[in-house]
């Protein structure tokens, strides 16, 4: 059986045994996304997102970006053209980065089970690292206080962490004035962080965490997430975090209040979490995200919500039920309330789709509405999903 005619699952995904801020928050958002993605399907270790070149470019250089601004931050953002500078280049793999990241991604589009000739990154590594450096050169404030020498007055960080215990850190830090990519593991939770850099500002311990895009409330979150995992560690409690961005920083002070009430909300949560996760297929939370959701295909509860989203900008989700027996170039469809489709593509789509026959009610995700949607154009990243009735992830 082909994956599109998977209707569920062959191997569910288990609950993680150690859960990370990022995961607890996917997790929040949607049980059922989390699950779906990270299940086996067929001979696929996970579900097998075919995301658009757009979105894969867009991806390459948010990564890029991510890894230099971490490099950055962790050298007290240098300014452009001195050794520190360089020198966060290349920590971050900045430039070679591009030319590997495409590479894998064409591999990983060839290896997708409906691969298309012309479903190819069609942007260059070089196109996509001016596009980064532009970006980068747009949002960086360099600290005017590192010199251009290299001696940069806040590299005094080490990498700390696996294997060092509370006291060590705390003898550490008192050390060195800073440490970077600091892990801990809550001693009683399931509950991991990588913390980027852990300061002193006078008597105070301020943790850091070094963020592209927008402040949002998610970094705050994780933020006092970290600073907890540095209190059960050490027994200093921080009272100041601080997501650094490119064009500036974001601090919050912490209190042990705040890290008590942090805790209780992940002694409840977790158990909580790992439990829907153990339901199969895990709650579906419909939401906005459903619209961008790589598996709404594969979820009831969130396919409608999506469908209707696609409409607003204009793309072609549609649930359809086929109506004429496929030919080189489409098949007439029925939708709901029994309105006439008529599915149209190039000859060589028709080798890419799933077997069809009439009375097959497939999904169609990414496809182009056309003619005040009574044709729906299925391109070379269209992807078209069998449908079993009724599914068995309402
Ligand atoms: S479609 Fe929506 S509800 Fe369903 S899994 Fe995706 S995000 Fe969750």
């Amino acid at each position: 059986m082909s994956f599109y005619e998977l209707q569920a699952p062959t191997a569910w995904a288990e609950p993680p045994s150690i859960w990370s801020s990022t995961s607890i928050d996917d997790i929040e958002a949607c049980p059922r996304r989390w699950q779906l993605l990270r299940s086996r399907w067929g001979d696929f270790a996970r579900f097998p997102v075919r995301p658009h070149p757009a979105a894969i470019e867009g991806q390459i250089v948010h990564e890029a970006l991510d890894r230099l601004t971490r490099a950055c931050g962790q050298r007290g953002n240098p300014p452009f053209g001195g050794p520190e500078f360089a020198a966060a280049l290349k920590d971050a793999d900045f430039f070679p980065g591009f030319a590997r990241a495409v590479a894998e991604w064409q591999k990983r589009l060839t290896a997708h089970p409906r691969p298309g000739p012309a479903f190819r990154l069609r942007t260059s590594a070089e196109d996509l690292t001016n596009r980064a450096v532009r970006l980068f050169r747009a949002q960086y404030k360099p600290n005017s206080h590192v010199s251009l020498h290299g001696q940069a007055s806040q590299h005094a960080f080490a990498a700390a962490g696996d294997g060092a215990d509370g006291a060590d850190l705390n003898v550490l830090l008192a050390q060195r004035g800073a440490l970077s990519e600091v892990k801990l593991t809550h001693p009683e939770l399931p509950f991991l962080g990588v913390l980027d850099r852990v300061q002193l500002s006078g008597d105070s311990i301020e943790i850091v965490d070094f963020k592209i895009g927008k402040p949002s409330e998610k970094h705050r979150r994780q933020l006092v997430r970290y600073a907890l995992l540095w209190w059960r560690a050490t027994r200093a409690a921080p009272t100041r975090i601080s997501a650094q961005y490119l064009h500036g920083t974001e601090s919050w002070s912490v209190s042990t209040s705040d890290l008590l009430a942090t805790e209780r909300a992940l002694r409840l949560e977790l158990p909580l979490l790992q439990g829907m996760l153990r339901e199969r297929p895990a709650r579906a939370m419909p939401s906005d995200l459903c619209r961008s959701c790589a598996v709404r295909a594969r979820c009831d509860a969130g396919w409608h919500r999506a469908e209707e989203a696609a409409l607003v900008d204009g793309q072609g989700d549609a649930e359809l039920l086929v109506a004429s027996p496929p030919q080189p170039h489409g098949f007439m469809a029925s939708a709901d309330a029994g309105r006439s489709i008529a599915v149209v593509h190039a000859s060589s789509v028709a080798p890419l789709l799933p077997a069809l026959t009439v009375g097959q009610r497939i999904r169609v995700l990414d496809g182009g509405w056309q003619e005040k949607r009574t044709r729906l154009e299925i391109k070379p990243w269209t992807e078209v999903y069998h449908i079993a009735s009724p599914s068995p992830s309402a």
